[in-house]
């Protein structure tokens, strides 16, 4: 019997005559009411299928016939989303302390701060957050990993996450290039490497 992908092998590869559309969300961020606006799209363009992509974006298997620039101003004209929108830095965020009792930092806070250093200036670089060292969001497989690997006490009792920092060169796991970095300093290297 071949091994079980999770889905449907049409979905994954684009059979003939069939175009994907990949919408980005920054660390997939998404309101109630944006994946509503979604869904109906999908029920309109896609037969009513949308995919959580591995990077956290939604993509669509468009329905046959209809290109990608045909579907993007279908997509604007009813969501108001653009295939382009937060297209400056793709980066996967695990839950963290927001929902993870394993977490040790506030992934989603500490994304959105690295979306601030970088700005659109990450030059295609895949990235990937995880809340701990059980490394969810795989930064290892990332261009740019960035893992909170502990918890430092301060004097007056309370705790901090320090960061593990991988670059990723070639086909390999990507290396620690930097250890215990406080969040201040992790955003120095990060606004380097861009
Ligand atoms: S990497 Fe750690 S904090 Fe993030 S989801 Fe996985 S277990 Fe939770």
């Amino acid at each position: 019997m071949p091994p079980a992908t999770g889905l449907a092998e049409h979905l994954i590869h684009a059979p003939a005559g069939r175009q994907r559309l990949e919408v980005p969300f920054f660390a997939g961020n998404l309101t109630s009411d944006q994946l509503r606006n979604l869904a109906g799209f999908a029920d309109a363009c896609a037969d009513g299928v949308l995919m959580v992509t591995a990077d956290q974006d939604i993509a669509f298997l468009l329905a046959e016939g209809l290109s990608v620039p045909e579907a993007a101003i279908v997509l604007q004209e009813a969501t108001g989303f653009s295939a382009a929108d937060g297209a400056g830095i793709i980066l996967r965020v695990c839950p963290g302390t927001h929902e993870c009792r394993m977490g040790l930092a506030a992934t989603r806070d500490v994304a959105a701060d690295i979306q601030a250093a970088v700005g659109n200036r990450t030059s295609g670089l895949t990235w990937a957050l995880s809340g701990c060292p059980n490394s969810c969001t795989q930064p290892q497989l990332a261009d740019v990993g960035i893992v909170a690997a502990r918890l430092v006490s301060a004097d007056d009792g309370s705790k901090t996450p320090r960061f593990d920092l991988y670059r990723r060169e070639g086909a390999g796991l990507g290396q620690k290039v930097e250890e215990s970095l406080p969040l201040g300093e992790l955003l120095e290297k990060v606004r380097r490497i861009t």
